[in-house]
């Protein structure tokens, strides 16, 4: 049955590609992004967020079935944390009502491998307890001395912990809306283009990301994912962080979680 999904990112990347799979599996989908697509709303912004759930509620009379939360960037500036979490869980916990009132509720926020690595836990914890000055505050403070790669493993770290915590309660688990987050690890996309095309980078890359089966992902591998886990058929995977890393989480953390 046609569902309706409404996907951040949607003009780059995991975002195209899982519009584009959706699509072609005949649901309808409205994209959001800075600019080429239906919804352009600036998620490091309040008025952006509420942009996007107002133009959502607009072009949908209200309900979704399907959301998810791709928007995203890897830059060394507070905007990353900004963008990461507070995008994210502004598109997750805005959008939640008209997921309510859906059919089959799926929703999903896109993690990181990045979480394995070392990252700014008080950003992490600025970011848990809401205070979007105050994880900014620290963002920044990282790339003054110069630390500003620790920026992006915090934000999608915060991200992944609010999921499991948001999932098993009553406004999501409770009204029947599973929520997950996916953990890519190297996908091709414009976001990693630069880092792939340098063979030096690419080196140090592959070496914190390791990735031995199959290598490098496609977005539309990764789109596959997401098109399953917002479907119907995923009635009781909720609260996951599910890696989709070509086996990056079990080289690095091997027995470390179970
Ligand atoms: P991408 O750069 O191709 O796409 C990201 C999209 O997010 C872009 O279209 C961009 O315009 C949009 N975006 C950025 N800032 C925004 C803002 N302020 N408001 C609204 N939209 C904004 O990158 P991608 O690789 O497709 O990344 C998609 C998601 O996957 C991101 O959250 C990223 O962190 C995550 N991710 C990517 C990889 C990877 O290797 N590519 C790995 C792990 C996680």
């Amino acid at each position: 049955m046609p569902r309706t999904c409404l996907v951040t990112g949607a003009a780059s990347g995991i975002g195209k590609a899982t519009a584009a799979r959706l699509r072609a599996q005949g649901h309808s989908v409205i994209g959001a992004d800075l600019k080429d697509a239906d919804i352009c709303a600036d998620l490091a912004t309040a008025d952006g967020r509420v942009q996007l759930v107002t133009q959502a509620r607009e072009l949908t009379g209200g309900r979704l079935d399907a959301v998810i939360a791709g928007a995203g960037l890897a830059a060394f500036d507070p905007v990353t944390v900004k963008v990461n979490y507070f995008g994210a869980v502004a598109t997750l916990e805005g959008l939640r009502p008209l997921l309510a009132v859906g059919q089959d509720p799926r929703a999903v926020a896109i993690s990181s491998v990045a979480i394995l690595h070392p990252h700014d836990s008080a950003i992490v914890d600025a970011a848990l307890a809401d205070d979007e000055v105050a994880a900014s505050a620290l963002a920044q403070a990282a790339v003054d001395r110069e630390e500003g790669q620790l920026i992006y493993g915090a934000s999608k770290a915060a991200l992944a912990r609010w999921v499991r915590r948001a999932a098993v309660t009553e406004g999501w688990a409770g009204a029947g809306i599973a929520l997950n987050a996916i953990a890519p690890g190297t996908v091709l996309t414009p976001m990693t283009q630069a880092l792939i095309d340098n063979p030096g980078l690419r080196d140090i890359a592959d070496s914190s990301v390791p990735m031995p089966l199959n290598g490098h992902a496609r977005p539309e591998q990764v789109a596959a994912l997401l098109a399953w886990l917002t479907s119907p058929e995923n009635s009781h995977v909720t609260g996951q962080i599910i890696f989709i890393d070509g086996g990056t989480d079990a080289v690095l953390r091997g027995d470390g979680i179970c």
